[in-house]
């Protein structure tokens, strides 16, 4: 599924991360950076050490919740992996709506400042953090038509979607949310 917003493309597929074509994926990390289970687990095998090199060099004291920080890819097919660290959902009433939020705007931005012309996202905080899918859904959906709105920028945002009911979900959210063309 995809909309056009101010001509750039959000798009929705059923997938794997580790194997999109983009410029920079999204890892949905923790604030150590420490590496975990889930789609952090798939980006680092499917990368190898590089990355966790990397993380460990230029971000030592790890990354706040909330935000995101960028490292290089190694073996997987995008150009970089911009770690994100989303909210523990503890009942949505200790600022996971914008937490959540602002780790996707970080990831945006950093993707614009290095140049990436496409992103693609996983469903952040979702697995072990228990974030309800559908909220995070409408989050998600929303704090990337926003950027797009106010940016114009990147030419490609994807969500990458594990399964189809985190599909479905999102495609809910976007029949909603995306201003009609
Ligand atoms: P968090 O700790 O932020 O909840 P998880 O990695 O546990 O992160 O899960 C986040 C989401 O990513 C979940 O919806 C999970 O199903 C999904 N997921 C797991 N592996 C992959 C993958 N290889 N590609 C895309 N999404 C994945």
């Amino acid at each position: 599924m995809k909309a056009t917003i101010c001509g750039q493309t959000l798009e929705l597929v059923e997938g794997d991360i580790t194997k999109q074509r983009v410029d920079a994926i999204v890892n949905a990390a923790n604030s150590r950076l420490a590496g975990g289970g889930g789609v952090d687990g798939a980006i680092h095998r499917g990368g190898g050490p590089e990355i966790m090199a990397e993380t460990d060099r230029l971000h030592p004291d790890g990354c706040p919740t909330g935000s995101a920080v960028i490292s290089c890819a190694g073996r997987l097919p995008a150009k970089h992996v911009i770690h994100a660290v989303g909210p523990v959902w503890s009942g949505g009433r200790r600022g996971e709506p914008d937490l959540l939020a602002g780790a996707h705007r970080r990831c945006l931005e950093l993707a614009v400042e290095h140049d990436c012309r496409s992103i693609a996202f996983p469903a952040i905080s979702t697995g072990v953090y228990g974030y309800p899918l559908d909220q995070a859904a409408r989050v998600a959906i929303q704090t990337a038509i926003q950027f797009l709105q106010e940016q114009g920028r990147p030419e490609l945002v994807r969500f990458v979607l594990f399964g189809r009911p985190a599909y479905d979900e999102f495609a809910a959210a976007l029949t909603e949310l995306a201003p009609p063309s």
